[in-house]
């Protein structure tokens, strides 16, 4: 049973329609992919374990806060008086653990470029549960892994006694999780404790990361949902791209463009006005101000009005 379902993370849904709109500098960009590539491994582990069967319970994306220092779960599965922690990785191409337990990224001219080291990061992140379990009061065991995804991934020299799941063992892996689940029923205790975790949970890390953006600097308009082009028209009730033929409700593309705009510019208010020039191919003020007045709160009176 899932608990606590995976959606992306309001750092990525900010660089995603950023990228739409503009330009990002090159560390931008290469930051976004980051985010867009670690979110698709995340995505298919889920698949992976979509068929277990059993008793269990998975909390996805949870961050929490322990005397000042936050850590972030990819994937907690809660089985019957055992602790399953997931780190997911993406990660493509060739690495290398030398002697000293350093990782490295093999380049293509044979070049090696120190990476961090994800055993750490899976260590220091299943302490830091352990000290959130105790002060909730719990003490299950907890297993924890690493999870390569990608099929183009390849480590030298890896140990086989890493905490390490390799995308060639991925099917026995789950294979194996399934046949212990099976065996044993969860208490109520368990679900004790998903519902602390979960009240625990932590929505917005202080640490993220923004690119860096201005209303002016955007390019407005409603673009595609499906394929992100600005190439659209408008029909009395639907926007239709051009370039995939998606067909869009009048109503659900400027919500979307206000949720958009909400997103990017929290601090400023939604008037008829702004999002008028933020959506850019309506031509009727009516027909956004119809859309704000019959979705959000308004405040104010005529020029004055904005929406909440
Ligand atoms: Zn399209």
């Amino acid at each position: 049973m899932i608990y606590k379902h995976r959606t992306e993370s309001k750092e990525l849904m900010i660089y995603r329609v950023v990228n739409t709109r503009t330009t990002l500098s090159q560390s931008e960009m290469q930051y976004y992919w980051t985010l867009e590539k670690g979110y698709e491994g995340e995505v298919q582990f889920d698949h992976l374990l979509a068929p277990l069967q059993g008793e269990f319970i998975i909390l996805n994306d949870l961050l929490f806060e322990i005397n000042n220092t936050y850590f972030q779960i990819d994937s907690l599965l809660l089985a019957p008086e055992k602790i399953h922690l997931y780190d997911v990785k993406n990660f493509e191409n060739d690495y290398i653990i030398d002697n000293d337990n350093n990782w490295y990224s093999i380049l293509k001219n044979d070049r090696k470029k120190e990476s961090k080291n994800p055993i750490h990061q899976l260590n220091r992140c299943e302490l830091l549960l352990k000290q959130q379990l105790q002060r909730l009061g719990f003490k299950s065991p907890i297993t924890s892994k690493l999870v390569f995804v990608n099929p183009n991934f390849y480590l030298y020299q890896a140990p086989p006694n890493h905490p390490i799941i390799f995308p060639t063992q991925l099917d026995r892996f789950v294979n194996q999780l399934n046949s212990q689940l099976t065996t044993a029923k969860l208490k109520e205790r368990d679900f004790k404790l998903a519902q602390q975790l979960l009240q625990n949970h932590k929505d917005e890390s202080p640490f993220k990361n923004r690119p860096d953006y201005t209303f002016e600097g955007l390019k407005k308009g409603i673009y595609c949902k499906s394929c992100q082009s600005f190439d659209v028209f408008t029909n009395p009730k639907t926007i239709v791209c051009n370039k995939c033929g998606f067909r869009e409700k009048i109503e659900a593309a400027v919500l979307r463009n206000v949720e958009e705009y909400k997103m990017l510019f929290p601090d400023i208010k939604v008037t008829t006005t702004a999002i008028s020039e933020w959506c850019g191919i309506i031509k009727s003020d009516n027909t956004i101000r119809k859309v704000l007045t019959t979705n959000y709160q308004s405040i104010g009176k005529q020029r004055g009005t904005h929406y909440i």
